[in-house]
Protein backbone atom coordinates (compact mmCIF):
# COMPACT_ATOMS: atom_id res chain seq x y z
CA UNK A 1 0.00 0.00 0.00
CA UNK A 2 1.00 3.62 -0.31
CA UNK A 3 1.97 5.17 2.67
CA UNK A 4 2.12 8.77 1.26
CA UNK A 5 0.13 9.22 -1.74
CA UNK A 6 -0.29 12.56 -3.80
CA UNK A 7 -3.52 12.04 -4.92
CA UNK A 8 -4.91 11.48 -1.22
CA UNK A 9 -3.02 14.68 0.09
CA UNK A 10 -0.08 12.68 1.79
CA UNK A 11 -1.92 10.09 4.14
CA UNK A 12 0.14 8.48 6.52
CA UNK A 13 -1.30 4.83 7.96
CA UNK A 14 -1.69 4.85 11.46
CA UNK A 15 -0.22 1.26 12.58
CA UNK A 16 1.45 0.97 9.51
CA UNK A 17 2.10 -2.73 8.01
CA UNK A 18 6.11 -4.19 8.16
CA UNK A 19 6.86 -3.28 4.57
CA UNK A 20 5.53 0.65 5.00
CA UNK A 21 7.40 0.71 7.82
CA UNK A 22 10.47 -0.21 5.76
CA UNK A 23 9.35 2.04 3.24
CA UNK A 24 9.37 4.63 5.81
CA UNK A 25 12.78 4.04 7.01
CA UNK A 26 14.01 4.55 3.29
CA UNK A 27 12.36 7.71 2.65
CA UNK A 28 14.08 10.98 2.26
CA UNK A 29 11.45 13.50 1.05
CA UNK A 30 11.33 16.34 3.42
CA UNK A 31 8.00 17.42 2.54
CA UNK A 32 6.51 13.51 3.40
CA UNK A 33 8.90 13.65 6.37
CA UNK A 34 6.97 16.22 7.95
CA UNK A 35 4.16 14.17 7.10
CA UNK A 36 5.38 12.05 9.25
CA UNK A 37 5.99 13.82 12.07
CA UNK A 38 2.41 15.20 12.44
CA UNK A 39 1.08 11.65 12.59
CA UNK A 40 3.59 10.85 15.16
CA UNK A 41 3.27 14.07 16.83
CA UNK A 42 -0.87 13.81 16.74
CA UNK A 43 -0.84 9.97 17.79
CA UNK A 44 1.29 10.96 21.20
CA UNK A 45 -1.15 13.98 22.09
CA UNK A 46 -4.02 11.40 21.25
CA UNK A 47 -2.83 8.62 23.66
CA UNK A 48 -0.90 9.94 26.57
CA UNK A 49 -1.40 13.85 25.98
CA UNK A 50 0.96 16.33 26.55
CA UNK A 51 2.68 15.73 29.58
CA UNK A 52 6.27 15.11 29.58
CA UNK A 53 7.74 12.54 32.46
CA UNK A 54 11.05 13.16 33.84
CA UNK A 55 12.49 9.87 35.03
CA UNK A 56 15.69 10.63 37.13
CA UNK A 57 18.19 8.01 35.89
CA UNK A 58 20.98 7.24 38.66
CA UNK A 59 24.19 4.73 37.12
CA UNK A 60 24.42 2.70 40.10
CA UNK A 61 27.25 1.33 38.75
CA UNK A 62 29.63 0.52 35.69
CA UNK A 63 31.34 -3.06 36.33
CA UNK A 64 30.01 -5.51 33.69
CA UNK A 65 30.43 -8.76 33.63
CA UNK A 66 29.54 -8.57 29.42
CA UNK A 67 31.18 -8.35 25.95
CA UNK A 68 29.21 -6.24 24.27
CA UNK A 69 30.87 -5.32 20.61
CA UNK A 70 28.91 -1.91 21.12
CA UNK A 71 29.48 -0.57 24.73
CA UNK A 72 32.27 0.98 26.19
CA UNK A 73 31.18 -0.84 29.59
CA UNK A 74 31.87 -3.87 28.21
CA UNK A 75 34.32 -5.95 30.47
CA UNK A 76 37.02 -6.09 28.19
CA UNK A 77 37.44 -2.04 28.38
CA UNK A 78 40.38 -2.30 30.29
CA UNK A 79 41.04 1.14 30.37
CA UNK A 80 37.59 2.50 31.86
CA UNK A 81 38.09 3.54 35.67
CA UNK A 82 35.49 1.60 37.34
CA UNK A 83 32.71 2.75 40.24
CA UNK A 84 30.13 1.70 42.22
CA UNK A 85 27.45 3.50 44.18
CA UNK A 86 26.98 2.75 48.03
CA UNK A 87 23.81 2.55 49.00
CA UNK A 88 23.75 5.94 51.05
CA UNK A 89 24.97 7.67 47.28
CA UNK A 90 21.98 5.79 45.88
CA UNK A 91 19.83 7.23 48.43
CA UNK A 92 20.94 10.44 48.32
CA UNK A 93 20.27 10.93 44.20
CA UNK A 94 16.86 9.49 44.97
CA UNK A 95 15.95 12.19 48.02
CA UNK A 96 17.00 14.63 44.86
CA UNK A 97 14.39 13.07 42.48
CA UNK A 98 11.97 13.64 45.25
CA UNK A 99 12.36 17.33 46.32
CA UNK A 100 12.87 18.01 41.76
CA UNK A 101 9.01 16.26 42.02
CA UNK A 102 9.89 13.35 39.68
CA UNK A 103 7.61 10.16 39.67
CA UNK A 104 9.93 7.68 38.77
CA UNK A 105 14.26 7.09 39.34
CA UNK A 106 15.93 4.66 37.16
CA UNK A 107 18.36 2.74 38.60
CA UNK A 108 20.98 1.46 35.52
CA UNK A 109 24.40 -0.53 35.38
CA UNK A 110 26.21 -3.02 33.93
CA UNK A 111 25.53 -6.46 34.33
CA UNK A 112 27.55 -6.01 37.98
CA UNK A 113 27.06 -9.45 40.15
CA UNK A 114 28.82 -7.03 42.59
CA UNK A 115 25.36 -6.12 42.73
CA UNK A 116 24.11 -8.73 45.27
CA UNK A 117 20.27 -9.72 44.97
CA UNK A 118 19.48 -8.65 48.83
CA UNK A 119 21.71 -5.39 48.34
CA UNK A 120 19.33 -4.00 45.79
CA UNK A 121 16.36 -5.75 47.10
CA UNK A 122 16.87 -3.73 50.26
CA UNK A 123 17.57 -0.47 48.38
CA UNK A 124 14.47 -1.07 46.22
CA UNK A 125 12.22 -1.84 49.50
CA UNK A 126 14.02 1.65 50.97
CA UNK A 127 12.55 3.52 47.77
CA UNK A 128 9.08 1.92 48.30
CA UNK A 129 8.65 2.80 51.75
CA UNK A 130 10.17 6.53 52.03
CA UNK A 131 9.56 7.81 48.76
CA UNK A 132 6.48 8.34 46.68
CA UNK A 133 8.31 7.37 43.60
CA UNK A 134 8.15 4.37 41.17
CA UNK A 135 11.41 2.47 40.44
CA UNK A 136 12.86 1.41 37.21
CA UNK A 137 15.53 -1.52 36.75
CA UNK A 138 17.87 -1.75 34.19
CA UNK A 139 20.60 -4.13 35.28
CA UNK A 140 21.18 -6.37 32.20
CA UNK A 141 19.83 -10.28 32.13
CA UNK A 142 20.09 -10.95 35.64
CA UNK A 143 19.31 -14.98 36.90
CA UNK A 144 14.90 -15.30 37.14
CA UNK A 145 15.73 -15.05 40.99
CA UNK A 146 17.16 -11.66 41.26
CA UNK A 147 14.04 -10.51 38.71
CA UNK A 148 11.62 -12.12 41.00
CA UNK A 149 13.16 -10.51 44.02
CA UNK A 150 13.31 -7.25 43.00
CA UNK A 151 9.73 -7.59 41.79
CA UNK A 152 8.51 -8.53 45.55
CA UNK A 153 10.85 -5.90 46.97
CA UNK A 154 8.68 -3.28 45.07
CA UNK A 155 10.21 -2.59 41.70
CA UNK A 156 7.62 -1.32 39.20
CA UNK A 157 9.47 -1.67 36.12
CA UNK A 158 12.08 -2.88 33.40
CA UNK A 159 14.08 -1.60 31.00
CA UNK A 160 16.13 -4.35 28.80
CA UNK A 161 16.89 -3.74 24.97
CA UNK A 162 16.87 -6.40 22.81
CA UNK A 163 18.91 -4.57 20.60
CA UNK A 164 17.98 -5.94 17.55
CA UNK A 165 15.41 -8.84 16.18
CA UNK A 166 18.01 -9.84 14.39
CA UNK A 167 19.18 -13.27 15.25
CA UNK A 168 22.38 -13.28 13.77
CA UNK A 169 23.58 -10.33 14.45
CA UNK A 170 22.63 -10.09 17.89
CA UNK A 171 24.86 -13.46 18.03
CA UNK A 172 27.86 -11.61 16.61
CA UNK A 173 27.50 -8.18 18.66
CA UNK A 174 26.15 -10.03 22.22
CA UNK A 175 28.21 -12.73 23.17
CA UNK A 176 26.36 -14.93 25.26
CA UNK A 177 26.92 -14.16 29.14
CA UNK A 178 27.11 -16.36 32.46
CA UNK A 179 23.65 -16.76 33.80
CA UNK A 180 21.85 -17.19 30.34
CA UNK A 181 23.20 -19.23 28.09
CA UNK A 182 21.47 -17.94 25.06
CA UNK A 183 20.92 -14.45 26.55
CA UNK A 184 17.58 -14.19 24.43
CA UNK A 185 16.46 -10.92 26.00
CA UNK A 186 12.96 -11.42 24.17
CA UNK A 187 11.78 -14.13 26.42
CA UNK A 188 13.26 -12.38 29.38
CA UNK A 189 10.71 -9.67 28.56
CA UNK A 190 8.37 -11.63 28.66
CA UNK A 191 9.55 -13.74 31.58
CA UNK A 192 9.43 -10.03 33.48
CA UNK A 193 5.99 -9.33 32.23
CA UNK A 194 4.46 -12.48 33.96
CA UNK A 195 6.11 -11.38 37.10
CA UNK A 196 4.02 -7.96 37.24
CA UNK A 197 6.57 -5.51 35.83
CA UNK A 198 6.08 -2.99 33.05
CA UNK A 199 8.52 -4.07 30.73
CA UNK A 200 10.88 -1.68 28.11
CA UNK A 201 13.01 -2.19 25.48
CA UNK A 202 14.58 -0.97 22.43
CA UNK A 203 17.03 -0.90 19.92
CA UNK A 204 20.46 0.89 18.44
CA UNK A 205 19.69 3.31 15.44
CA UNK A 206 22.45 2.34 12.67
CA UNK A 207 24.53 -0.21 14.78
CA UNK A 208 26.98 -1.65 11.33
CA UNK A 209 25.56 -4.63 10.36
CA UNK A 210 22.12 -3.46 11.01
CA UNK A 211 19.68 -3.84 7.57
CA UNK A 212 16.71 -1.68 6.83
CA UNK A 213 14.44 -4.68 7.24
CA UNK A 214 16.29 -5.35 10.55
CA UNK A 215 15.37 -2.51 11.40
CA UNK A 216 11.76 -2.24 10.25
CA UNK A 217 11.55 -5.43 11.86
CA UNK A 218 12.74 -4.08 15.16
CA UNK A 219 9.81 -1.92 15.50
CA UNK A 220 7.20 -4.88 14.31
CA UNK A 221 8.33 -6.13 16.92
CA UNK A 222 8.04 -3.47 19.71
CA UNK A 223 4.02 -3.48 18.30
CA UNK A 224 4.32 -7.55 18.85
CA UNK A 225 5.49 -7.55 22.28
CA UNK A 226 2.77 -4.67 23.50
CA UNK A 227 5.91 -2.78 25.18
CA UNK A 228 4.85 -0.51 27.50
CA UNK A 229 8.15 1.93 27.34
CA UNK A 230 10.45 1.94 23.90
CA UNK A 231 13.95 3.67 24.35
CA UNK A 232 15.73 3.93 20.98
CA UNK A 233 18.88 6.05 20.31
CA UNK A 234 21.68 6.33 17.36
CA UNK A 235 24.23 3.90 17.63
CA UNK A 236 27.70 6.19 18.39
CA UNK A 237 30.77 4.06 18.34
CA UNK A 238 33.35 4.14 21.08
CA UNK A 239 36.79 3.72 20.21
CA UNK A 240 37.76 1.31 22.66
CA UNK A 241 35.30 -1.53 21.64
CA UNK A 242 35.17 -3.94 18.53
CA UNK A 243 32.50 -2.03 16.98
CA UNK A 244 33.83 1.06 17.61
CA UNK A 245 37.34 0.20 16.03
CA UNK A 246 35.61 -1.01 13.11
CA UNK A 247 36.44 -4.41 12.99
CA UNK A 248 33.93 -5.87 10.76
CA UNK A 249 31.36 -8.00 12.57
CA UNK A 250 28.98 -8.43 9.22
CA UNK A 251 28.96 -6.94 5.93
CA UNK A 252 26.06 -5.69 4.43
CA UNK A 253 25.54 -4.01 0.62
CA UNK A 254 26.25 -0.17 1.61
CA UNK A 255 22.80 0.38 0.30
CA UNK A 256 21.31 -1.96 3.04
CA UNK A 257 23.02 -0.62 5.72
CA UNK A 258 21.06 2.06 8.28
CA UNK A 259 22.67 5.18 8.81
CA UNK A 260 22.99 6.14 12.32
CA UNK A 261 22.11 9.39 12.06
CA UNK A 262 19.62 11.72 13.93
CA UNK A 263 17.04 12.06 11.02
CA UNK A 264 17.25 8.44 10.60
CA UNK A 265 16.51 7.89 14.91
CA UNK A 266 13.31 10.52 14.70
CA UNK A 267 12.02 8.44 11.71
CA UNK A 268 12.68 5.24 14.10
CA UNK A 269 10.53 7.36 17.24
CA UNK A 270 8.00 8.21 15.05
CA UNK A 271 7.77 4.96 13.60
CA UNK A 272 7.74 3.51 17.21
CA UNK A 273 5.26 6.15 18.45
CA UNK A 274 2.77 5.17 15.33
CA UNK A 275 2.96 1.17 16.45
CA UNK A 276 2.58 1.62 20.28
CA UNK A 277 0.87 4.37 20.73
CA UNK A 278 0.30 4.10 24.33
CA UNK A 279 3.80 3.81 25.33
CA UNK A 280 5.79 5.78 27.15
CA UNK A 281 8.99 7.07 24.59
CA UNK A 282 11.89 9.08 25.84
CA UNK A 283 13.86 11.19 23.59
CA UNK A 284 17.53 10.11 24.44
CA UNK A 285 20.36 11.21 25.94
CA UNK A 286 21.97 9.49 22.84
CA UNK A 287 20.00 11.57 20.36
CA UNK A 288 20.75 14.83 22.63
CA UNK A 289 24.09 14.01 22.18
CA UNK A 290 23.99 14.09 17.61
CA UNK A 291 22.50 17.95 18.50
CA UNK A 292 23.07 19.26 21.53
CA UNK A 293 20.71 22.00 20.69
CA UNK A 294 18.03 20.46 19.77
CA UNK A 295 18.04 16.79 19.20
CA UNK A 296 16.01 16.27 22.98
CA UNK A 297 12.94 18.72 21.60
CA UNK A 298 12.80 17.29 18.23
CA UNK A 299 12.48 13.89 20.05
CA UNK A 300 9.55 15.09 21.72
CA UNK A 301 7.92 16.75 18.91
CA UNK A 302 8.25 13.83 16.80
CA UNK A 303 6.71 10.88 19.23
CA UNK A 304 8.44 10.71 22.50
CA UNK A 305 6.93 11.91 25.71
CA UNK A 306 9.80 11.22 28.62
CA UNK A 307 13.08 12.20 29.54
CA UNK A 308 15.47 10.85 31.74
CA UNK A 309 17.68 13.78 33.67
CA UNK A 310 20.72 12.34 35.31
CA UNK A 311 21.22 12.35 39.10
CA UNK A 312 23.83 10.51 38.92
CA UNK A 313 27.27 12.60 40.53
CA UNK A 314 29.14 14.05 38.31
CA UNK A 315 32.31 12.37 39.40
CA UNK A 316 30.68 8.84 38.81
CA UNK A 317 28.46 10.02 35.48
CA UNK A 318 31.76 10.71 33.40
CA UNK A 319 33.23 7.20 34.24
CA UNK A 320 29.52 6.20 32.84
CA UNK A 321 30.95 6.03 28.99
CA UNK A 322 28.39 3.63 27.38
CA UNK A 323 30.14 5.96 24.06
CA UNK A 324 32.00 9.05 23.96
CA UNK A 325 30.84 12.66 23.98
CA UNK A 326 28.12 11.75 25.72
CA UNK A 327 26.20 15.34 26.37
CA UNK A 328 25.50 16.56 30.10
CA UNK A 329 28.41 15.01 32.10
CA UNK A 330 29.62 18.05 33.64
CA UNK A 331 26.07 18.93 34.81
CA UNK A 332 25.05 18.81 38.19
CA UNK A 333 21.36 16.96 38.87
CA UNK A 334 20.24 20.54 39.88
CA UNK A 335 21.62 22.05 36.04
CA UNK A 336 20.04 18.51 34.34
CA UNK A 337 16.83 19.65 35.86
CA UNK A 338 16.41 23.06 35.06
CA UNK A 339 17.33 22.50 31.44
CA UNK A 340 15.06 20.18 31.33
CA UNK A 341 12.40 21.89 32.15
CA UNK A 342 13.09 24.74 30.23
CA UNK A 343 13.17 22.63 27.50
CA UNK A 344 9.66 21.19 27.62
CA UNK A 345 8.46 24.32 28.71
CA UNK A 346 9.32 26.00 25.92
CA UNK A 347 8.03 23.54 23.05
CA UNK A 348 4.85 24.35 24.47
CA UNK A 349 4.63 21.13 26.64
CA UNK A 350 3.70 20.60 30.49
CA UNK A 351 5.82 18.75 33.00
CA UNK A 352 4.32 15.22 34.24
CA UNK A 353 3.45 14.56 37.87
CA UNK A 354 3.23 11.61 39.38
CA UNK A 355 4.89 8.44 38.21
CA UNK A 356 3.69 8.14 34.55
CA UNK A 357 2.70 4.78 33.99
CA UNK A 358 1.75 3.18 31.08
CA UNK A 359 -2.02 4.72 30.18
CA UNK A 360 -4.02 1.70 29.22
CA UNK A 361 -7.19 4.01 28.78
CA UNK A 362 -8.67 4.56 25.41
CA UNK A 363 -7.45 7.41 23.34
CA UNK A 364 -10.00 10.82 23.73
CA UNK A 365 -11.33 9.80 20.07
CA UNK A 366 -10.94 6.29 18.66
CA UNK A 367 -7.67 5.95 16.80
CA UNK A 368 -8.47 3.05 14.98
CA UNK A 369 -7.46 2.64 10.94
CA UNK A 370 -7.31 6.54 10.68
CA UNK A 371 -4.89 8.36 8.95
CA UNK A 372 -3.23 11.99 9.27
CA UNK A 373 -3.49 14.29 6.44
N1 LIG B 1 23.63 -3.25 31.12
C1 LIG B 1 22.26 -3.01 30.89
C2 LIG B 1 21.82 -3.57 29.56
O1 LIG B 1 22.66 -3.91 28.75
O2 LIG B 1 20.61 -3.66 29.38
C3 LIG B 1 21.88 -1.55 30.98
C4 LIG B 1 22.94 -0.55 30.63
S1 LIG B 1 23.34 -0.50 28.90
C5 LIG B 1 24.70 0.60 28.89
C6 LIG B 1 21.99 0.49 28.26
C7 LIG B 1 21.90 0.58 26.76
O3 LIG B 1 22.96 1.37 26.22
C8 LIG B 1 22.02 -0.70 25.97
O4 LIG B 1 20.83 -1.43 25.99
C9 LIG B 1 22.40 -0.20 24.56
O5 LIG B 1 21.26 -0.13 23.70
C10 LIG B 1 22.92 1.22 24.83
N2 LIG B 1 24.27 1.37 24.26
C11 LIG B 1 25.35 0.63 24.54
N3 LIG B 1 26.39 1.00 23.77
C12 LIG B 1 25.95 2.02 22.97
C13 LIG B 1 26.55 2.80 21.95
N4 LIG B 1 27.82 2.61 21.59
N5 LIG B 1 25.80 3.74 21.34
C14 LIG B 1 24.51 3.92 21.71
N6 LIG B 1 23.88 3.22 22.67
C15 LIG B 1 24.60 2.26 23.29
FE1 LIG C 1 27.30 -4.40 29.77
FE2 LIG C 1 24.87 -3.43 29.12
FE3 LIG C 1 27.12 -2.43 28.01
FE4 LIG C 1 26.33 -4.90 27.35
S1 LIG C 1 25.21 -2.96 26.94
S2 LIG C 1 28.44 -4.28 27.87
S3 LIG C 1 25.47 -5.61 29.27
S4 LIG C 1 26.53 -2.32 30.13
Amino acid sequence: MTLLDDKTSHTVKISPSLDEIEAWLREEDPKKLTKLWHAADQTRKRYVGDDVHLRGLIEISNYCCRQCAYCGLRAGNTRLERYRLTEEEIMGCVQQAVRFGYGTVVLQSGEDYGIEREWLANIVRRIKTETPLAVTLSLGERPDEDLIAWREAGADRYLLRFETSDPELYRLIHPAGPHRREGNRIEILKFLRSLGYEIGSGVMVGIPGQTYQSLANDIDTFRALDLDMVGVGPYIGHPDTPLGARVEIRVVPRENQVPNTELMTYKVVALTRLVCPQANIPSTTALATLNRALGRELGLQRGANVVMPNLTPPQYRVKYEIYPAKVCIDETADQCHMCMRARIMRIGRSVGSGQGGRKRSEPMANNQGKTYT
